[in-house]
């Protein structure tokens, strides 16, 4: 799988268009440069396809789609198969095709990394994120600025925050899959049904989420060793109509996640880790 080859590919070609306000990135323009014709039809089964001939292809978005962000997104993919999958004459692919990031389809994973960078690149994007902790009114305010849906932008913002953050998709109550920032050292507890503690699992029970981000137990997200009392940021929302919450969590500076290896055992600090408190009456700080 060659992700950075498909990122960079996406972000020449922004370049190379002089694209620098999100505006200005018109996806239907974008792949006609490219040699790529965009039509919207009815199509059965897929959102996207892309026939190909020599140099010449023809991308095709399912009419259908309800929302313009999934027709970009979509229109953006199957350009990246154009761009990046050159021995493909004909490509259909699902709306599971568009939305994994984690499975074994390396094709799908690569052209949906083109898709959000050339739709989000990274250094437009990047001055969205504001002096403040993430939140999911502001990445609601980008996926308006960027006309890409809420679950793409989300997706991107927890690739490039600088913040320990993540994006987690459930379904059904059940935690299917996430993304996280490269300083969100933890890992999500995918597969498993959500805990009641979560706030996304008050969606599934029929009460309301709270508006604004709250506190939970980390350990009702995270798996692995992690102490009863950290706790840890989460934001969610529903996506209307889908059935699906979106929860954006993050790490506090100050809150304490104790779980942490010695290779040596000389190396342990003398006072219990699982104590928030140094035995001096400080807060102790990683
Ligand atoms: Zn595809």
């Amino acid at each position: 799988m060659n992700t950075p080859l498909a990122s960079a590919r996406a972000a020449a070609i922004i370049k190379s268009l002089q694209i620098r306000n999100p505006d200005e990135i018109c996806i239907r323009d974008i792949s006609m440069e490219r040699g790529a014709l965009v039509k919207e039809r009815y199509l059965e089964g897929s959102e996207g396809r892309l026939v190909r001939k020599g140099r010449i292809g023809i991308i095709t978005v399912n009419k259908s789609l309800p929302e313009e962000g999934r027709k970009r997104f979509a229109i953006a993919h199957e350009l990246g198969h154009f761009e990046l999958h050159s021995d493909s004459q004909l490509i259909f692919c699902t709306e599971e095709d568009m939305y994994q990031w984690n499975e074994s389809k390396e094709q799908e994973i690569e052209a949906n990394e083109f898709a959000a960078s050339v739709l989000m690149p990274h250094d437009i994007f990047s001055r969205y994120f504001k002096d403040q902790s993430p939140n999911m009114n502001t990445i609601s305010e980008i996926a308006r600025e960027f006309r890409t849906t809420l679950t793409a932008t989300a997706l991107r913002y927890a690739q490039i925050s600088p913040e320990a953050c993540a994006v987690v998709v459930c379904e059904e109550g059940t935690i299917r899959w996430y993304k996280k920032s490269g300083s969100f050292d933890f890992h999500v507890k995918v597969g498993e049904k959500l805990s009641p503690y979560t706030h996304a699992f008050d969606y599934f029970d029929g009460v309301d989420m709270p508006e604004r981000p709250e506190r939970v137990p980390a350990y009702a997200w995270l798996a692995g060793e992690v102490d009863a009392d950290a706790e840890i940021v989460e934001h969610s929302l529903a996506l209307g109509g889908y059935g699906v919450v979106l929860s954006l969590l993050w790490v506090l500076e100050e809150i304490k996640l104790p779980y942490r290896r010695y290779d040596r055992e000389e190396d342990e600090p003398e006072f219990d880790l699982t104590n928030p408190f140094t035995p001096d009456g400080k807060r102790w700080r990683w």
